[in-house]
């Protein structure tokens, strides 16, 4: 069963990391597909505003514009480096209207404001009549012209597409001669995505919400599923071990009984009247012994709410000598009795059988666990009649604490049959402390003593401390 339970648990936290790996790595796959077609789409979008015949007019402005001034550049009026910067300023120059058009359109489509455009200049080049080469702008080789669209680092964005388009433009030579060249220009558009990560972010959040409570869920019902068999495997072993007591306990008695029925049965015990009345004196003797046994088990295993109070007002310190006063009767000479009860005014409404019950069972307790110097304190703090029995005996770990009260729970140690019980004391004391609408407590070490505490409400029965 133990084995069991560990192939169960590892299979369980097994499982719970290979379904978290995976839905990580689903995860990241559904951001990654979810990026790429946000790319396409507004790809697409892109495309749909600048493949209109009015960008392509106003292209066609600035171009004309810059190819009117080749001519001054052939003719050596102006430089490279003009000729480029007027191409610039030309494109330029109508940005503002494309802008607003881009703007415009981008809304229409439904495209994300926070998606950025450029059109630039990668490369132009004049060719001569003779099919001479000159390279304005090299592709990959000189940084691109800003023609029109918001200007960022090309690095930043992504290509969207590129043509090209040759041009033959006619002048006028310094030598009075007509002489053509053709220019080859190519464009490029670049998009790029401002905060990109955030936007599918927020796009798949309500998936990623899911997933994680999905992830919680499943983590809660793992540790849940865990801790519920550690609970069965204590009860069980709870129960294991009362078992074993109640029959240990069954036997003393029951091989007595059957000693004192056999010497009764004996034809000698028939005629001699003496021995007759000793066995028949150990036979009630025991059986009385197994009688309260089973009264033992029967009465204290009641659950608060089957205790039926018979309630008195009485004063607490009062009651507590009283109690404390029999129970000094029966100690042995060992042990050393000590008592602090603090007088009051105060009445209190308990049922003096069990409250003294629950007070004799600590006590008696005290003394089983080795305790030989016993204390009984009493008074008022918080507004609770707090009385704490104290002792010097074997002490409780800190595990142990938190689970004296259950019902049956015996500190498993090897010497247990040392220590004689069923477990069920402490279980019956809470119980009629939680009847009074108390709370019962311990503090102790091991090795150097116990101390438990009643603590009652003043006000009795007005307020309820169990949670
Ligand atoms: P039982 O005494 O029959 O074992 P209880 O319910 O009275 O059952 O006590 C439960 C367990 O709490 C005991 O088995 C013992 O280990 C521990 N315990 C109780 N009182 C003391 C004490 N005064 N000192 C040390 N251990 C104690």
């Amino acid at each position: 069963m133990q084995i069991k339970s560990k192939f169960l648990i590892a299979g369980a936290i097994i499982a719970l990391i290979a379904l978290t790996s995976m839905q990580g790595y689903l995860t990241f796959n559904t951001f990654d597909l979810r990026k790429k077609s946000f790319a396409v789409d507004s790809r697409t979008k892109i495309g749909d505003i600048v493949k209109t015949k009015y960008v392509d007019s106003l292209s066609w402005h600035y171009r004309m514009d810059f190819v009117d001034k080749i001519p001054d550049y052939k003719r050596n009026r102006i430089s490279k480096e003009e000729l480029l910067a007027d191409l610039k300023f030309f494109a330029n120059d109508r940005n503002d209207e494309f802008t607003e058009y881009f703007n415009k359109e981008a809304e229409r489509l439904g495209l994300n404001e926070n998606i950025l455009f450029k059109k630039v200049a990668s490369s132009i080049q004049l060719i001569d009549e003779n099919g001479n080469v000159e390279n304005l702008l090299t592709e990959d080789k000189d940084s691109p012209i800003f023609l029109i669209g918001t200007d960022f680092l090309l690095e930043e964005g992504l290509l969207i597409n590129a043509w090209n388009w040759t041009f033959d433009k006619g002048f006028i030579n310094d030598n009075h001669q007509l002489e053509s060249v053709t220019v080859k220009y190519r464009a490029s558009i670049y998009m790029k995505i401002v905060d990109w990560d955030k936007i599918i972010f927020k796009q798949l959040l309500f998936l990623f919400l899911i997933a994680f409570l999905l992830f919680l869920f499943v983590i809660s019902l793992v540790t849940y599923s865990i801790r519920n068999l550690f609970k069965h495997k204590r009860i069980s072993d709870i129960k294991t071990d009362f078992i074993n007591n109640i029959t240990h306990e069954l036997k003393t008695p029951l091989s007595t009984l059957s000693i004192a029925t056999k010497t009764l049965t004996n034809r000698f015990a028939k005629d001699n009247t003496d021995i007759a009345k000793e066995s028949i004196d150990t036979i009630n003797r025991q059986n009385k012994r197994l009688q309260n046994l089973i009264d033992q088990v029967v009465d204290n295993s009641l659950g608060y709410n089957d205790i039926n109070l018979n309630l008195e007002q009485v004063s607490l310190p009062d009651f507590i000598n009283e109690v404390c006063d029999d129970f000094a009767l029966t100690l042995p000479s060992n042990i050393q009795f000590l008592r602090d009860v603090e007088a009051n005014e105060t009445e209190v409404e308990i049922d003096k059988f069990f409250l003294g019950t629950a007070i004799i069972n600590i006590l008696n307790n005290a003394i089983k666990f080795d305790g030989t110097v016993l204390k009984v304190k009493y008074n008022i703090t918080n507004n609770l009649h707090t009385i704490a029995i104290s002792d010097n005996g074997i002490g409780i770990s800190k595990k142990n604490k938190k689970l004296i009260f259950d019902k049956f729970y015996r500190v498993s140690e090897k010497n247990m049959h040392t220590y004689k019980g069923l477990g069920l004391g402490l279980y019956y004391c809470s119980q009629i402390v939680k009847a009074h609408h108390g709370i019962i407590d311990v503090e102790s070490k091991v090795k150097e003593g116990s101390t438990f505490y009643i603590k009652i409400p003043v006000e009795n029965g007005k307020e309820n401390f169990i949670s």
